[in-house]
């Protein structure tokens, strides 16, 4: 199953599984139910009983536009230097915990919406990265049990203002990390049955036709259950918190010369089993800015 929001041509805004390139809205499939992908999270072992009826239930007709799966999680907790090839480009020594820090809610966009480069930086970079989608509540829980917290998995961007994370904010990377519109999320949630080895699957970001960063998360120096049980013993994870695992080497700021993203750049995050997740960079002065801000005023 492939959970998605989607908004329809009239505006109207919901939830769904997507079956064959179309979508089928979650009341098609259980009215007693409220139609939230937060609320089928926590359905568990009953959740294959509720989507019987997917390959009869009415799909949407009409194209929809897709938005960010999971739009406002509790928390998004995001996880550095966690590819070791990604920890020595940067030029640190590969961490022996994880080194965690967070992005605001408010950075989620979806598929296809514009990454706005802020006037505030000229050195906004990429970062593929697989997410982790939880998908019931989470404390205190050790390796051997985290995986059953998670509810799917899907395709994120960390998009970074390298000056901002190091050289302001007294070197705390929140505010580097959290400009609007620096969480591209999507397509879909990919259900944990369909990604018997989230620890091993192939994962790229694109910048127009250019592969720029290429590995797999067997690269993973914290794997998923790791860092689940690392973090459930500090904080209490809830279902749709967001855990973005890191990202591979190859990211601007250590390519000689640096290549920041630059408006026009079409970004491609594609992780095996999850689909790709395209995202064009916009001007923070350019139309297509302006109509994201009124669009989400
Ligand atoms: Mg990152």
């Amino acid at each position: 199953m492939r959970f998605c929001r989607y908004r329809r041509a009239n505006g109207q805004l919901g939830e769904g599984i997507e079956r064959d390139g179309s979508i089928v809205p979650l009341e098609q499939l259980d009215s007693t139910l409220p139609p939230h992908l937060r609320d089928w999270m926590t359905l568990g072992e009953a959740l294959p009983e509720r989507l019987a009826k997917l390959d009869s239930a009415a799909a949407i007709e009409e194209p929809v536009r897709l938005l960010a799966p999971v739009p406002h999680p509790e928390k998004i907790i995001c996880v550095g230097l966690n590819y070791r090839d990604h920890a020595i480009e940067t030029g640190a020594v590969p961490p022996t915990e994880p080194v965690i820090f967070s992005k605001l809610s408010s950075t989620i966009v979806g598929p296809d919406d514009p990454i706005i480069l802020p006037q505030l930086s000229d050195r906004v970079d990429f970062e593929a990265e697989l997410v982790v989608v939880l998908g019931s509540t989470c404390r205190d829980v050790e390796e051997a049990e985290a995986m059953q917290h998670v509810f799917g998995y899907c395709c994120g961007h960390d998009v970074s203002a390298r000056d901002w994370q190091k050289e302001h904010c007294g070197g705390q990377w929140l505010m580097g990390k959290s400009f609007d519109t620096f969480a591209p999320l999507g397509p879909y949630v990919v259900h944990k049955s369909l990604v018997p080895e989230p620890g091993n699957l192939a994962i790229e970001m694109r910048i127009g036709d250019e592969v720029m960063q290429r590995s797999r998360t067997n690269e993973l120096i914290f794997s998923i259950p790791t860092l689940i049980s690392f973090l459930s013993k500090i904080v209490t994870l809830r279902p749709g918190d967001l855990i973005f695992t890191g990202t591979p080497a190859g990211v601007g700021a250590a390519r000689t010369p640096p290549r920041f993203l630059q408006p026009g750049d079409h970004c491609q995050v594609t992780i095996e089993s999850l689909g790709t997740l395209r995202n064009r960079c916009v001007a923070h002065d350019s139309a297509e800015a302006e109509q994201w801000r009124k669009a989400t005023a």
